[in-house]
């Protein structure tokens, strides 16, 4: 029986067209000056934390703490202008399979499971409807490594349960291979989706339990089969 669900947030729930990845540079070039870097990263996946380390590395500079507590306030900034002007969506199916996931009669808790710190996950959500949908979650504040936020994150909703549940009772939705290795971290399900760019064959390679193109193709009473 599934009791949580936990979303991935780019490519899973909302696709921005390259809104956060446009932020990152905006405020890169807004407070270090540095020339837009981002097209020597791959952002899918990554944390927050380990994507701003990269880029300070790329352009050759050692930060301080300062310099990568500064960066945040700054993207967050720059993420809430460049959303509204952004032409993103909700991935297909989002918001039905959402829905349905709430009258199972399992009652399973919906949260977030992400690469991005709190507020950016947070401003991108709410731009689309779906934050008050999340009632827990963890996120790139808590770890620059996505397998130790799944374990925050497993964590997190156990303690909401009465601290009983168990790592199969939790199926995580994700784009990426580091969504599907983070699943298994925490011993959980992994229902993979073809939305964020990694085709259906390179996501098979790491054995999700389901592989769907969009979650209109499978509804949360399949989860519990
Ligand atoms: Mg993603």
């Amino acid at each position: 029986m599934v009791k949580v669900i936990l979303f991935d947030v780019d490519g899973t729930l909302i696709r921005t067209h390259g809104v956060g990845v446009e932020a990152f540079a905006r405020a890169f070039h807004s407070l270090f000056n540095f020339p837009d870097t981002t097209k020597k990263i791959s952002f899918a996946g990554r944390t927050d934390i380990s994507l701003v380390k990269e880029y300070f590395r790329l352009n050759h500079y050692t930060p301080s703490q300062k310099d990568i507590q500064d960066f945040f306030p700054c993207y967050i900034l720059w993420l809430e202008r460049l959303i509204r002007q952004s032409d993103g969506e909700i991935c297909p199916g989002v918001k039905e399979f959402i829905y349905a996931a709430y009258k199972l009669p399992s009652n399973p808790l919906i949260g977030l499971l992400t690469g991005n710190i709190r507020l950016g996950a947070e401003i991108k959500l709410k731009h689309f409807g779906l934050w008050d949908k999340f009632k827990v979650g963890a996120y790139a504040d808590d770890s620059e490594n996505r397998d130790q936020i799944a374990r925050i994150a497993f964590a997190r909703a156990s303690q909401m349960l009465n601290n009983e549940l168990q790592g199969n009772e939790v199926v995580v939705v994700g784009d990426t291979p580091y969504d599907i290795k983070c699943a298994r971290a925490i011993g959980a399900r992994m229902l993979a989706v073809t939305t964020g760019g990694y085709a259906r064959e390179e996501l098979a390679i790491h054995k999700p339990d389901w592989i769907v193109d969009t979650l209109l193709e499978i509804s949360p009473e399949q989860l519990n089969d």
